[in-house]
């Protein structure tokens, strides 16, 4: 197996540096003019994927949480990583029409028009302390539609952990906004 990420002793901005440097850029995907930030060559080096779940749970382990809501897809595979490693359960939040039971929805923009994503209505209980997980924020406005959906739901947001911060398009100073401790490994400059 080709592990290039080595796990040498602890240098926080090394290895910050070596898990940006597992990210592929893909030019104009899935439309002309966006740098698509790959990260399935992250998830396909062990040590790589390791260390980025490591550092995504860090700042919340031992806070009490009931459960990591993860948003699809990328998010589902960090996501159920990052609840074993808490020890707290997992909760999928998916585009519309693709949970099985009764869903609660929230629309959210799109640079042209609207999409939706749902939970299920009795995924969490009231007063339940959820987790955020997603691969890359951008504008914000998955995450922020997330936010809302949990709150909707009766609970509390911990949190809310990233990979990668699209630094120019604000999403995590939105985050803030809404009061959430939010947090990205590394920044890519442009959309
Ligand atoms: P946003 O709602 O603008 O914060 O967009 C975040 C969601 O869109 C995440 O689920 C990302 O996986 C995906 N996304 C947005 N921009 C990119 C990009 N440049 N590269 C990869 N994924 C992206």
């Amino acid at each position: 197996m080709d592990c290039r990420f080595i796990l040498s002793g602890f240098d926080g901005e090394a290895l910050l540096q070596e898990l940006k440097g597992l990210i592929r850029t893909i030019p104009d995907y899935p439309k002309p003019g966006i740098l698509f930030r790959d990260v399935t060559t992250l998830f396909g080096d062990a040590q790589g994927l390791k260390a980025a779940v490591t550092q995504m749970a860090e700042p919340f382990r031992g806070l009490p949480i009931d459960a990591v809501a993860g948003i699809e897809a990328r998010g589902f595979i960090l996501g159920g990583a990052i609840a074993d490693r808490l020890g707290c359960g997992f909760i999928p939040i998916r585009k519309k029409g693709k949970l099985p039971w009764k869903t609660i929805g929230q629309e959210y923009s799109l640079e042209y028009g609207v999409d939706v994503i749902e939970i299920h209505e009795d995924a969490l209980a009231p007063g339940q302390r959820i987790l955020i997980v997603d691969d890359l924020i951008a504008t914000g406005g998955t995450a922020e539609a997330a936010v809302k959906l949990v709150r909707r739901s009766g609970g509390t947001i911990v949190g809310a952990t990233f990979i990668i911060d699209l630094s120019d398009l604000g999403g995590l100073a939105l985050l803030k906004g809404h009061g959430i401790n939010c947090q990205a490994l590394v920044a890519f400059e442009g959309h």
